[in-house]
């Protein structure tokens, strides 16, 4: 996987935005709100498949291009929050990982599904 040039992305998403005139409308409070709507977007894609038919992705020319513009929506909305809270994507999502090493260590938490306060 490349490195993602969130830098560029940032820039084409604040002309974007400039061009309509709609950072008016972006409250973090309202990405937010978006940001759950695009995820429910992404669950549609998958919903009633089986858990076979989901993993095929890939292979599915249609599909894949649905669920990318869907990621892509999602991705949108975290910059923009990431970017108005002054977080540190890269940073907060390391610190998550190191986390969630903590809150899931490898002999409780190995083949399991459980929650860490299930341990
Ligand atoms: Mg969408």
């Amino acid at each position: 996987m490349k490195t993602i040039n969130t830098e560029k992305i940032n820039q084409e998403l604040d002309k974007f935005i400039k061009d309509r005139d709609w950072e008016q409308f972006h409250s973090i409070k309202n990405l937010s709100m978006a940001l759950s709507v695009e995820a429910s977007e992404l669950l549609e894609i998958f919903m009633w498949l089986t858990e076979e038919d989901s993993n095929r992705v890939a292979k599915d020319k249609n599909c894949k291009t649905k669920v990318s513009e869907e990621i892509a929506d999602i991705f949108v909305y975290l910059l923009k929050i990431a970017k108005k809270s002054e977080i540190d994507i890269e940073e907060a999502v390391l610190s998550k990982i190191k986390k969630n090493s903590e809150k899931y260590p490898v002999d409780k938490a190995k083949g399991s599904a459980k929650k860490y306060t299930e341990f």
